[in-house]
C-alpha cells in the first residue's frame, strides 16, 4: 500500500478527497499530509445541501492529527468554497474536522478522553498541545455539549454552594439528583442566582419538579417558592447541612471550654477537634483510650458530643410521624443542656423542622447523586490553579454536566 493511500485509509477520506503527497521529516519527529479535493467532487451548499458548481479553494489550512507512531502529524488542504445562488460564497466543510478547528475529529475526541482524566496541564504535557489548545477543547467540547442537552428540568433537583478559590466567593450548583449531574452552574448564592435557573423553565415544566434538596439558606428557599409549585412539600433540607449545623455548634462549645481549661493548666482539649467531629464508630483505634477518658470526665464539650451523636438515630426512622416525636424529645433534651451554640442550633431546626421531616417522604439529600460530590471536589482542587471563575463553571460542566461533549463526524 502506498504512504498516500495508506493515510487516505487512515483520515477515513471520502468521495472526492485523496491524498496528495506524505512527508516524512524524521529530523523534527513529523509526518505531514496533503490533502486535496479531487476535480469530480459534487459540492453541497454548507447553507441549503443543494449540489452547486464549485468556485474555488481557500488558501492553505492545517490542523494537528492524532501522532503517526512518535511522530506529530499534520493534514494540509485548501478546502473548496461553492458559491450557491441563495447563498453566495461557502466554505465546504472539511470531512475530518469540525468547523473553525486547529484538530482533526479524531485528534479532538482523544484530546477530549484525555482531558477527562487529567487537569489540562497534564493533557498538554501528554499530548504535546498547548494549555491555550488544551483549554479551547473544553471550551469547545461544553458548548458543543450544552447546546445538545435537551430542555428539561429534573424530578430530583439537588440545591448546592460552593466555595470557589478559598475567598468568600460563591457558586450555585444545581444537580440533577438521578442522574447524577450538574445542570446549572451560577455565581453567588443569591436569590436570583436559584431563579436565574428557574426562570427558563415555564410553569408547567416547574410543576414537575417532585423534590429539591438544599441548605437552610433563605435565598434558595424564597427562589423555590416562588418558582416551584407546592414548594412547600417539595423542599427538603439536605441531611448533611442538618448534621454539620450541630457539628458546629460542638466545635464552638469545645473551643470556648478549651480556653477556659488551657487557661488553667489543663490541656485535655487539646487536638481533639476531629475526635469530637467524627461519628463514634469511625474514632481511630489508637485514640479511643484517651477519648473515652475525657468524655467521661462531665466537660460540656463530651455533652454537647452526645447530643450530637444521638440526633443521628433520627434519620433511620422510616415513618415521618415516628421520626417527629424523636426530633421533639432530641429537642427537649438539647434546649434543656444550658450549652449556648447547642441552644441555638436546635432552635434553628425545629424553625426549620416541617422541611427537614420532607426527608421522610422524599429521602433525598445532596449526597444522593453517588459520586458527584466526589467529582465536583476534584475539579475544585483541579481548579487550584485557575484565578478565573469562568474556567471553574466550564470545569465543572465538563467534568460533572453528563454532556455529550464529542464533535459530531461531518457527513461527506
Ligand atoms: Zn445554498
Amino acid at each position: 500500500m502506498q504512504d498516500t493511500e495508506l493515510y487516505a485509509r487512515l483520515l477515513n477520506l471520502g468521495r472526492g478527497w485523496r491524498v496528495r503527497e506524505v512527508r516524512l521529516d524524521m529530523s523534527k519527529d513529523r509526518v505531514d499530509v496533503w490533502v486535496e479535493s479531487t476535480d469530480d467532487g459534487t459540492w453541497l451548499c454548507a447553507e441549503c445541501k443543494t449540489a452547486v458548481a464549485l468556485y474555488d479553494h481557500t488558501g492553505e489550512q492545517l490542523w494537528r492529527h492524532l501522532d503517526t507512531c512518535q511522530c506529530r502529524t499534520y493534514v494540509h488542504a485548501r478546502l473548496p468554497r461553492t458559491a450557491c445562488k441563495e447563498h453566495g460564497v461557502r466554505q465546504v466543510a472539511a470531512p475530518w474536522a469540525g468547523p473553525r478547528s486547529g484538530f482533526t475529529l479524531l485528534m479532538e475526541s482523544r484530546l477530549i478522553d484525555t482531558l477527562k482524566e487529567c487537569d489540562v496541564t497534564g493533557c498538554s504535557r501528554l499530548m504535546r498541545v498547548s494549555w491555550d489548545e488544551g483549554w479551547g477543547i473544553v471550551e469547545r467540547a461544553v458548548r458543543r455539549g450544552r447546546e445538545r442537552k435537551p430542555h428539561r428540568i429534573p424530578a430530583y433537583l439537588g440545591i448546592d454552594e460552593k466555595s470557589f478559590a478559598k475567598r468568600h466567593n460563591y457558586e450555585t450548583l444545581v444537580c440533577d439528583l438521578q442522574r447524577g449531574t450538574v445542570e446549572h452552574v451560577v455565581d453567588d448564592r443569591r436569590q436570583e442566582s436559584l431563579e436565574a435557573y428557574y426562570g427558563q423553565f415555564s410553569a408547567e415544566e416547574l410543576a414537575g419538579v417532585k423534590a429539591a434538596a438544599m441548605d437552610m439558606w433563605d435565598p434558595y428557599i424564597a427562589a423555590t417558592h416562588a418558582y416551584v409549585p407546592q414548594a412547600k412539600e417539595k423542599i427538603v433540607f439536605d441531611r448533611y447541612h442538618v448534621t454539620r449545623l450541630v457539628s458546629e455548634a460542638v466545635d464552638k462549645i469545645r473551643r470556648q471550654e478549651h480556653k477556659m481549661l488551657a487557661a488553667q493548666g489543663d490541656d485535655r482539649l487539646k487536638g481533639t477537634k476531629f475526635l469530637w467531629l467524627a461519628n463514634e464508630e469511625n474514632i481511630p483505634e489508637c485514640r479511643q483510650v484517651e477519648f473515652d477518658a475525657i468524655r467521661k470526665a462531665n466537660l460540656r464539650t463530651g455533652r454537647a458530643w452526645a447530643i450530637k451523636e444521638a440526633l443521628r438515630e433520627f434519620w433511620n426512622y422510616t415513618y415521618r410521624r415516628c421520626a417527629e416525636k424523636f426530633f421533639l424529645r432530641w429537642y427537649f433534651w438539647a434546649t434543656h443542656s444550658r450549652l449556648g451554640p447547642i441552644i441555638k442550633a436546635a432552635k434553628t431546626l425545629k424553625a426549620h423542622l416541617a422541611n427537614i421531616l420532607t426527608y421522610f417522604k422524599h429521602r433525598i439529600c445532596n449526597a444522593t447523586a453517588e459520586g458527584l460530590n466526589s467529582k465536583i471536589q476534584m475539579v475544585k482542587e483541579m481548579a487550584c490553579g485557575f484565578r478565573n471563575r469562568e474556567h471553574y463553571k466550564l470545569a465543572i460542566y465538563f467534568h460533572c454536566g453528563g454532556l455529550d461533549l464529542y464533535p459530531a463526524t461531518v457527513a461527506s
